[in-house]
C-alpha cells in the first residue's frame, strides 16, 4: 500500500471483477460438462455394444447346442444300422442335416471376422462330409455291404467329431471376441472412473482459483481498505490506495482515495476554522468582557447624580457638625455642651453612611472576573435601591421592593448587582417621560430556585420577543445601546438561571429571573446602610424653630426646604446663630403653603427632593413672588441637572454648593440678609 498522495499508477482498461469471475466459472462449467459428457455417450456405447454381443453369444451358444444335438442325432441314427430301419434312418439323417444347415446358415448373418467366417465355411465342409458319408453308410446298408457300411459308420462318427470341434473353436473365436468386448468395457468404466476424478480435480482447482482470484481480488482489497480506514480514523489522512486491478476494486479504491482528499481538504479547513473560532471566541471574550464593563460603566454614569447627592447629603453633615464643634472646642459656645454627644453620634452615623455609599459604588464599578459565590438576594436589591431611589423619587417615581425571600443565590455579587441596576435603570427609562408609575421588585421561591419579579406600569414592551438581542434599542442614538439587557440575558445564564421578558396583561413590562437558590442566608459584613429617613427626628414636615414664632424676632425670616432632616437641622442651628426666624419645609409643596401663609424674607432651597425640585419652586418665585426671586439661593449638591448647571454658570451667586463650609454659608445667607434687611426695613 502506498502512503503519500499521487502514487496511483495507471494500467490498461480495467476488466471488471464480476466478468473475471464469469469467465472462470463458465470456463470450469464448460470443461466439467464437456468431458462429463464425453465419457458418458462412451460409456453409453460401450455398454450397448456388450449387452448386444453378449446377448448374441448366448444365441450362438443356442445354436450350438441345436447343432450339438442334429449331429448326435446322425451318429446315434446310423450306429442303429444295420438292424434298424434304413429309410427312417435316412430321413432322420437328411431332417438332422438340415438343422445343421440351417443353423451353421444363422451364424452367417453374424458380423464375423474373417477367421471365423473360414472356420464357419470348415464346419459346412466338414457337415458335407458327414453328410455324403451318412448316405452312403445307408446305402451300403441297403446293398447289404456291411463291413464296408461299418467303415462308413465310422467316417460319420469321424466326419461329426471333428464338425463339432470346429464348432468348439468357433465358438472359442466368439467368446474370445466377447471378452475382448469386456475388456474394453472395463477400459472404458476405468477411463470414465479417471476422467470422474480428472473433472472432480478440475472442479476443485476451479474452486480454488476462484477463492484464489476473490482472496487476491476482493479479500485483500478490502483487507487494505479495512487498513486504510483505521489509519484514516487514526488521524493520519495522508493514506492512499494503490488502484485497483478490477474495474470494481479500481471504482472502490478510488472512491476511497477521493473521500481521504476530500477528508484531508476538510479537516484542514476544519482546523483554520477551529482557529479562527478559537481566535474570534477569545476576541469575543474579551468584548464580553467590555461589554459588560461598558454596560456596568454607563450604569457607574447613570448613577453619579445620584450618588454625588447622596454623599453630599452625608458630607454636608459631618462638615457643618464637625464645625460647630469645632467652635465649641474654640471657645465659642455655638452649641451646649450636652448637645455635643448626639452631634458626634450623628456625624459618625453620617460617615458610615457615606462610607457604604462608597464602598457600594466602588463594588459596582470594579472590574472583575465572575467569581460565583452564595449571594444574599436582598443586598443587590438594597443596593439599588439606595442608588436609584433618589432618582425614581425626584422623577416622581416609585421603586418598591417587596417581600423578597431571605435567601442566596448562586451569582458573582458584582455581576448580579450589575443585572439589577439595567433592570431598575431600563424600568427608569420607560417610566419617566410619564412622570409616574412604579417599578415593583418581588420574589417568590420555586422549589430550588428563586424567581425575582421586576414589573413596571410603563408603556410595556415594544417587541418582547427581541428585547435580549444585541444592539436591540428602541431609544433613540446616544440614549441607548441595546446591550443592557443582552448583557443581562448572559450573565443570568453564567448564573446558571433564566430571563424572561413579556407584557403584563394589565399593562407594563415583566422581567422574570429564575436563579438557583444557593444557601441560606449570609449575613453581610458591617453595619447596614444607614437609611437617610431613620435620621430624621419625629414631627418633620413644616416646623418653625422659632417656639416664640414670627415677628417675635427682627432677625430675617428664612424658608429652609430641605428633604433630609440632618441637613435639615443643621441648617437651622446656623441660621440661629444669625439670629434668623427659620421655617422648614421638606418639598416643593409644603415650601409654597410657607410662602403663602408667612411673611419670608429669604429662600433657601435643596434641588433635588422627592416630587417637584428645587428649580421648579424657583420658577414658581420667579413667576408668584418675584419680590423673593433675589433672596433665593440652592443649596444643593446635584450636578447632573443640565438645566441647574447652565444657571449655575450664568448666576453663581445663586447657589451654595454642597458640602458648604460654615463660614461660607453664613457669609451668604448674611450677604443676602443685608439686601433683604433693606427690603424688610422699607
Ligand atoms: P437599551 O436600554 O440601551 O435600549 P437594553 O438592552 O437594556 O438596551 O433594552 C433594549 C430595549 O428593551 C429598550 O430599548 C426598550 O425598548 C426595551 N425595554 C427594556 N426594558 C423595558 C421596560 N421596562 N419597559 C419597556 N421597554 C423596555
Amino acid at each position: 500500500m502506498s502512503t503519500g498522495p499521487g502514487s496511483r499508477v495507471g494500467r490498461g482498461a480495467p476488466t471488471s471483477l464480476q466478468t473475471k469471475v464469469l469467465s472462470v466459472g463458465w470456463a470450469v462449467a464448460f470443461l466439467v460438462l464437456v468431458g462429463g459428457g464425453i465419457l458418458f455417450i462412451l460409456s453409453l456405447g460401450d455398454r450397448n455394444d456388450l449387452a448386444a454381443a453378449t446377448d448374441t453369444f448366448v444365441e450362438e451358444q443356442r445354436v450350438a447346442d441345436r447343432i450339438q444335438r442334429a449331429v448326435l442325432r446322425q451318429i446315434a441314427s446310423t450306429s442303429l444300422l444295420p438292424t434298424g430301419d434304413v429309410g427312417r434312418t435316412r430321413s432322420e439323417l437328411r431332417e438332422s442335416s438340415d438343422e445343421v444347415y440351417g443353423q451353421i446358415r444363422r451364424y452367417l448373418f453374424l458380423d464375423l471376422s474373417p477367421a471365423q467366417r473360414l472356420q464357419l465355411e470348415e464346419m459346412a465342409e466338414e457337415h458335407q462330409r458327414l453328410e455324403v458319408a451318412g448316405a452312403r453308410t445307408t446305402d451300403l446298408i441297403e446293398r447289404g455291404l456291411l463291413a464296408e457300411a461299418e467303415a462308413s459308420r465310422d467316417a460319420v462318427a469321424l466326419h461329426a467329431f471333428r464338425l463339432l470341434d470346429k464348432m468348439e473353436t468357433f465358438l472359442q473365436m466368439r467368446e474370445n471376441d466377447l471378452d475382448t468386448l469386456r475388456d474394453r468395457q472395463g477400459a472404458t468404466v476405468q477411463a470414465l472412473l479417471a476422467g470422474m476424478a480428472v473433472v472432480a480435480l478440475l472442479f476443485v482447482l476451479g474452486t480454488l482459483l476462484l477463492v484464489w482470484v476473490l482472496n487476491r481480488r476482493v479479500g485483500r482489497p478490502f483487507q487494505e481498505l479495512a487498513l486504510a480506514s483505521e489509519r484514516i480514523a487514526g488521524g493520519d489522512l495522508d493514506v492512499r490506495l494503490p488502484p485497483g486491478a478490477d474495474l470494481e476494486s479500481r471504482i472502490v479504491t478510488a472512491g476511497f482515495n477521493r473521500m481521504a482528499e476530500s477528508l484531508r481538504r476538510t479537516t484542514s479547513e476544519l482546523e483554520d476554522r477551529n482557529r479562527e473560532l478559537t481566535e474570534t471566541l477569545a476576541t469575543l471574550h474579551d468584548a464580553q468582557a467590555e461589554l459588560v464593563q461598558s454596560e456596568k460603566l454607563s450604569a457607574v454614569g447613570r448613577m453619579t447624580a445620584g450618588l454625588a447627592h447622596e454623599l453630599n447629603n452625608p458630607l454636608a453633615s459631618v462638615l457643618g457638625y464637625g464645625q460647630l464643634m469645632a467652635d465649641h472646642l474654640d471657645g465659642r459656645p455655638t452649641v451646649d455642651a450636652h448637645e455635643l454627644k448626639p452631634f458626634i453620634d450623628l456625624l459618625l452615623d453620617e460617615a458610615v453612611r457615606a462610607q457604604h455609599l462608597i464602598r457600594n459604588f466602588l463594588r459596582f464599578s470594579r472590574k472583575s472576573e465572575a467569581t460565583l459565590a452564595p449571594v444574599p438576594l436582598r443586598d443587590p436589591l438594597e443596593v439599588a435601591t439606595t442608588l436609584r431611589g433618589y432618582s425614581f423619587q425626584q422623577a416622581g417615581l416609585e421603586l418598591r421592593v417587596e417581600e423578597v425571600p431571605d435567601v442566596s443565590v448562586r451569582a458573582d455579587p458584582e455581576m448580579l448587582q450589575s443585572v439589577v441596576l439595567n433592570l431598575v435603570n431600563n424600568a427608569f427609562d420607560a417610566l419617566s417621560p410619564a412622570g409616574k408609575g412604579a417599578l415593583t421588585i418581588r420574589g417568590e421561591k420555586a422549589g430550588r430556585s428563586v424567581r425575582l419579579l421586576f414589573e413596571d406600569d410603563g408603556p410595556g414592551l415594544d417587541r418582547p420577543d427581541r428585547v435580549f438581542d444585541p444592539f436591540f434599542t428602541t431609544k433613540s442614538v446616544g440614549e441607548g445601546t441595546g446591550l443592557g439587557l443582552t448583557v443581562v440575558h448572559r450573565l443570568v445564564s453564567l448564573f446558571g438561571g433564566t430571563v424572561r421578558a413579556e407584557n403584563r396583561p394589565e399593562g407594563g413590562a415583566r422581567f422574570m429571573l429564575t436563579l438557583p437558590v444557593s444557601a441560606p442566608r449570609v449575613e453581610p459584613e458591617g453595619p447596614e446602610v444607614e437609611k437617610a429617613e431613620a435620621a430624621d427626628p419625629p414631627g418633620e414636615g413644616m416646623t418653625a424653630l422659632d417656639e416664640a414664632g414670627p415677628g417675635g424676632s427682627l432677625g430675617p425670616r428664612i424658608l429652609v426646604v430641605e428633604d433630609e432632616a440632618p441637613l435639615r437641622d443643621l441648617q437651622e442651628r446656623l441660621l440661629d446663630r444669625l439670629n434668623a426666624e427659620v421655617w422648614t419645609a421638606t418639598n416643593v409643596d409644603e415650601a409654597r403653603v410657607v410662602l403663602a401663609e408667612k411673611e419670608v424674607d429669604i429662600v433657601l432651597s435643596d434641588v433635588k427632593m422627592p416630587g417637584e425640585s428645587g428649580m421648579a419652586l424657583y420658577r414658581w418665585v420667579v413667576e408668584s413672588r418675584p419680590e423673593l426671586a433675589e433672596s433665593f439661593l440652592f443649596v444643593t449638591g446635584d450636578v447632573s441637572d443640565p438645566e441647574l448647571v447652565a444657571l449655575a454658570e450664568r448666576r453663581p451667586e445663586l447657589f451654595i454648593h454642597k458640602p458648604f463650609d460654615i463660614a461660607d454659608y453664613l457669609a451668604r445667607v448674611s450677604e443676602l440678609m443685608g439686601s433683604s434687611a433693606n427690603g424688610r426695613g422699607e
